[in-house]
């Protein structure tokens, strides 16, 4: 028995299989055309206990820790879900943490409580049109003015930017650049404060992903998160979490086209013979399956770490690396033992290989992973 198989995450797998059985599978499509998940699909997941995973109960989560975080998110890939619906279900996975860690109760009771009880919707808001990758150079800035603060900038790339009722966002609060990162919690409806375009993308079109723009935004200093300046930290504090789950995302996504490809082998006839009876096509099958085990392993292993406390930043970094770099060997071997199928439409194995691009870019990419990897190398 692994960390990950214990009697109660065997639990919450059987409960994830049959929340998207039953919920999600049957609209997927729909919701892939739409845009977005619906609302109500938030309040759903709520009701089970499956919103609040890896969220305190003193904060109305349903307790559990990263790793059982981690086997929904397995889950719901499994059972045929995908990164993308993991993303627009689970935003509050990036938007939240910040505020249950300062255990600000005016937070908590205003945000936390009602995101995990699937009736706000949140999103985080870091990345600007200027740059991503640089954090301390975001050049979104908040102005001290009384008892608010007044919010210039604009954010983009932004998940469930569309829906979202409020965003964590990261400002500076000294000049543009300077590095002085705080997060506000922004409203929607704020004046000054719009969503701009929903912006389309080549994958993950389930999830919603917005720009944002804020013009003389006035922000109460109470949604401020945690003392000013401190949000560069908290940012980074919580990358451990978002770049697990991304990596996560990355060996399910890879699992599930191993069983894809396994399956249409098996049922694909060429030549008078299923594809399976060719070596060649087995053998690229067992390093697939071989590839996303080692994965796996790997990412479990981190992540007990993390769990455990352990400073493993740059371990997490080639966690995300070796998934991402895996999930996308195997999805693009899976769609090419699919044939012309596998480039169709209704292929699953056609959504996972668009949705898979973006995990080696979202939560920081491959290449400021290897930044942290050298620098923990002394490099
Ligand atoms: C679908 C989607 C959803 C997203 N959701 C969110 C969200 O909810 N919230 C949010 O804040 N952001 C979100 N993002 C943004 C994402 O985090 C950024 O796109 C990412 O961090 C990269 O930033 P950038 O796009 O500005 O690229 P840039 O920082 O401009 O980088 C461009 C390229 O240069 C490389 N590069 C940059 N710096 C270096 C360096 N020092 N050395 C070597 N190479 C370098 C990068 O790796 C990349 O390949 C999302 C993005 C997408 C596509």
């Amino acid at each position: 028995m692994t960390i990950v198989d214990t009697p109660e995450r065997r639990q919450l797998r059987e409960l994830t299989r049959s929340f998207v059985t039953r919920e999600v599978l049957p609209h997927l499509s729909d919701w892939e055309r739409a845009g977005e998940v619906p609302r109500s699909l938030h309040e759903t997941a709520a009701k089970i206990g499956l919103l609040g995973i890896g969220f305190p109960e003193s904060v109305g989560g349903s307790g559990g820790d990263l790793l059982d975080s981690m086997v929904v998110t397995e889950e719901i890939i499994r059972s045929g879900g995908s990164s993308g619906l993991v993303a627009a279900l689970f935003t509050h996975g990036i938007a939240l943490p910040h505020m249950v860690e300062t255990q600000d109760e005016g937070l908590i009771g205003k945000y936390v409580r009602p995101a995990l009880a699937g009736t706000m919707i949140g999103a985080l808001a870091i990345t600007e049109p200027d740059g991503g990758s640089d954090v301390a150079g975001i050049r979104t800035c908040a102005v001290r003015d009384g008892d608010h603060y007044v919010v210039n900038g604009s954010k983009t790339y932004i998940t469930s930017g569309v829906r979202a009722d409020f965003v964590t966002t990261a400002v500076c609060t000294e000049f543009p650049g300077s590095g002085s990162v705080s997060l506000l919690v922004i409203d929607k409806g704020t004046p000054g404060f719009t969503v701009g375009r929903r912006l389309e993308k080549l994958g993950w079109h389930c999830s919603d992903t917005a720009e944002l723009s804020f013009v003389d935004v006035r922000v109460p200093v109470t949604s401020r998160v945690g003392p000013e300046d401190t949000g560069f930290l908290a940012i980074m504090q919580q990358f451990a979490n978002e770049r697990l789950s991304l990596a996560t995302q990355a060996y399910a996504t890879a699992q599930r086209c191993v069983d894809l490809a396994v399956q249409w082998c098996r049922d694909r006839q060429t030549f008078g013979r299923p594809l399976v009876g060719r070596q060649v096509v087995r053998h690229k099958l067992a390093e697939m399956h071989s590839r996303t085990d080692a994965a796996r392993a790997y990412v479990h292993d981190v992540a007990e770490r993390v769990a455990a406390g352990q400073p493993v930043v740059t371990e997490v970094a080639m966690a995300k690396n070796v998934a991402v770099a895996t999930c996308d060997w195997v999805v693009d071997a899976a769609l090419q033992l699919h044939g012309g199928f596998g480039y169709m439409r209704d292929a699953e194995v056609e959504r996972h290989y668009r949705d898979a691009r973006l995990l080696g870019i979202g939560g920081g990419t491959t290449e400021i992973m290897n930044e942290i990897i050298a620098k923990g190398m002394g490099l």
